[in-house]
């Protein structure tokens, strides 16, 4: 109840003139440099409505003046934003992968702002779940969310990987553990009809890149008979799927010691030890130097970290792009395959094709692009938030005329 004379509702910020366009067309985040002015002292992590130059209703969400992001969007609608609007968004969330994704054990549940919950991801590894906490608003409401997956989903565990260092950004503190239940963070999980073992707890981001499964099981179908170099391949996806896939020999590349080892034990879990070496380095050295030895590969995989994690950093990774492509492409017959991924949204998937083309020309290689893929179903790419589409997996065939 609002005391009779006072303004009723939540804090308000209201936008610089002009500055509701990108909102309006879907986009859910407002930037500090975009407000007018701010009434009803929000603090840190409340909940406020956005309102235009003219004072009309556009948005509610999260505040955060810490944060350039200085508004998160949870609704264009006057409604409560309460514990029942977080179960709500996550029942749908939930509701959409299941008719996306009936078969799979494992899954993104909530994919942030995308699925309507700005910052917020949710992993399932089977009756495990990670959580993290992305930003200050949700931050807040974790004990809601965490009551609402316990009640839907009804988990063995959920498991907190709030160490990711963009809480930073938020002011927020770097945590780790289990949230509810207990459960052995070293998992066994199934893929593509491959089982996997990961570690929530000490595995990278919330312990494996679900984001990859449909382009992991794309890659079979170029696998055959192939001698396969999987470069960053963390605990083996792409590589064991090409042994799948019926490849005569998989090299598995990555600099991570934990990583390779769980790849390591993944062909054991399936039986593929006889078709897999690892190696563990920067995959940059590996490359050249496997280039240095004219060694030769049917098909190979580059999936990286993000190399341009924003704008600025956009001309140097155009360089690392271009030099791991243009030595994998050195190696590739005719007729072979290049399977290249980019995961920062920063590269569009304009930029990205074109610096692998500029690659194929200096290997004096031509290439067909065989299929143009993306992320996974459960990361979905929400139109007016660009930022939502951030993964870019190309296949190439190779030719040389
Ligand atoms: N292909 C994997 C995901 C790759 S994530 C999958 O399908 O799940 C990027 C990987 O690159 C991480 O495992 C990380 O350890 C590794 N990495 C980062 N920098 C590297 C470098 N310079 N050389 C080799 N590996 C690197």
């Amino acid at each position: 109840m609002t005391q009779a004379g006072q303004a009723p509702g939540h804090p308000r910020v209201v936008l610089a003139p002009g500055r509701q366009k990108r909102l309006l067309a879907g986009h859910p985040w407002i930037y500090n440099n975009e407000v007018a002015q701010i009434a009803g002292a929000p603090a840190p992590g409340d909940t406020v409505d956005v309102l235009d130059t003219r004072g009309t209703f556009l948005a509610r969400g999260y505040y955060n003046p810490q944060s350039q992001i200085v508004v998160r969007v949870l609704t264009r609608r006057e409604e409560p934003v309460d514990a029942a609007f977080f179960a709500r968004r996550i029942r749908r969330a939930w509701a959409q992968r299941q008719r996306l994704l009936p078969d799979v054990s494992c899954c993104r549940v909530v994919f942030g702002e995308a699925d309507f919950l700005p910052g917020l991801i949710v992993d399932k590894f089977g009756d495990l779940l990670v959580l993290q906490s992305l930003a200050l608003g949700i931050d807040r409401w974790q004990p809601a969310v965490v009551t609402a997956l316990q009640e839907l989903l009804a988990p063995a565990g959920i498991y907190e990987r709030n160490d990711a260092p963009i809480r930073a950004l938020e002011g927020l503190p770097l945590r780790t553990g289990f949230l509810w239940g207990a459960a052995d963070p070293h998992q066994v999980i199934e893929e593509n009809g491959l089982r996997l073992a990961i570690d929530v707890a000490t595995g990278q981001k919330t312990g494996y890149y679900l984001d990859q499964q449909a382009n992991r099981r794309a890659i079979r179908a170029y696998s055959a008979g192939a001698r396969v170099l999987d470069c960053f391949c963390n605990v083996g996806g792409f590589a064991l799927n090409a042994v799948a896939g019926g490849a005569a020999g998989v090299v598995a590349v990555d600099s991570s010691t934990d990583a390779l080892a769980l790849a390591w034990e993944n062909a054991g879990l399936n039986g593929m030890q006889d078709r897999l070496t690892t190696e563990e380095g920067n995959a940059f050295d590996v490359l050249k130097r496997l280039n240095g030895e004219r060694a030769r590969f049917d098909l190979i995989i580059l999936d990286p970290p993000p190399f341009a994690k924003n704008r600025a950093a956009v001309a140097g990774a155009l360089r690392g792009y271009k030099e791991i492509n243009l030595r994998a492409l050195r190696m590739i017959p005719d007729g072979g395959f290049l399977v290249t991924c980019s995961c920062s949204f920063h590269m569009t998937p304009a930029l990205f094709r074109a610096v692998v083309a500029e690659a194929a020309l200096d290997a004096g290689r031509r290439l067909r692009l065989v299929e143009e893929r993306a992320q996974n179903v459960d990361h979905p790419i929400l139109a007016g938030y660009e930022e939502s589409h951030y993964l870019k997996c190309l296949i190439y065939e190779v030719v040389i005329p």
